[in-house]
C-alpha cells in the first residue's frame, strides 16, 4: 500500500454535516492509528525541512493537531490563530469574506515577529478564505509566509488559486 492510499483509508467522509450538501472529511480515524498520524505530519513537514522554518502557524480547529508535531519536526515554535474572541491577550485581527457575511481571524500580537519565517498548516483547504486571510494576517505582522502545508485539499473549490503563490503543498487532493 502506499504512503497515500494509507492515510487516505483513514480519512472517512460524512455526508450533510455540519448542514445538508457538505461532505466532510473526518480525519478522526487517521488521529487513532499510530501509523497514520505520524506518517500525516510527516508528509505536511516534508518539502519544508530545510526552509529554515521559525514559527508554524496553525489554524483553528484542527490546524492545532497537526500544527504542533510539524512544528517538532521542523525545529519551530508553534502559534494558534482563532476565530474572533477566543484569544486572551491582545490581537491582532484579519477579516475575510464568507459565502454570507464575513468572519474575521486572530493572532495574538506577540505571536509573530517581524522577519520570521512561518509555515501556516491546516487540516484541509476548500474554497481557501481561511488560509487566505491567515497569510495576510502574518505578513501584516511583518513576518514571511514561506509555505502553506495542507492535509486535504479539495481541488474542485480551487483554494489554491486565491493564495496567489505556488507554495501550497497538500498531501492529499480530492
Ligand atoms: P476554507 O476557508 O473554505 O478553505 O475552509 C477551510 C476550513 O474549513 C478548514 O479549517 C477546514 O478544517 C474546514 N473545512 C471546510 N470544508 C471542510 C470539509 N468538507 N471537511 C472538513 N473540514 C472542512
Amino acid at each position: 500500500m502506499s504512503r497515500e492510499e494509507l492515510l487516505r483509508k483513514r480519512i472517512r467522509d460524512v455526508p450533510d454535516f455540519p448542514e445538508p450538501g457538505i461532505v466532510f472529511k473526518d480525519i478522526t480515524p487517521l488521529l487513532q492509528d499510530r501509523e497514520a498520524l505520524e506518517l500525516a505530519c510527516e508528509l505536511l513537514a516534508e518539502p519544508y525541512v530545510d526552509a529554515r522554518v521559525d514559527l508554524v502557524v496553525g489554524i483553528e480547529s484542527r490546524g492545532f493537531i497537526f500544527g504542533p508535531p510539524v512544528a517538532l519536526r521542523l525545529g519551530a515554535g508553534f502559534a494558534p490563530v482563532r476565530k474572533q474572541g477566543k484569544l486572551p491577550w491582545r490581537t491582532v485581527q484579519q477579516s475575510y469574506a464568507l459565502e454570507y457575511g464575513e468572519d474575521v481571524v486572530e493572532l495574538h500580537e506577540d505571536a509573530v515577529t517581524p522577519g520570521q519565517r512561518v509555515l501556516i498548516v491546516d487540516d484541509l483547504i476548500a474554497t481557501g478564505g481561511t488560509a487566505v486571510a491567515t497569510a495576510q494576517l502574518v505578513r501584516k505582522m511583518g513576518a514571511l509566509v514561506i509555505g502553506k502545508s495542507f492535509l486535504i485539499e479539495l481541488g474542485a473549490l480551487n483554494g489554491r488559486g486565491k493564495l496567489h503563490t505556488s507554495d501550497v503543498h497538500a498531501v492529499l487532493t480530492y
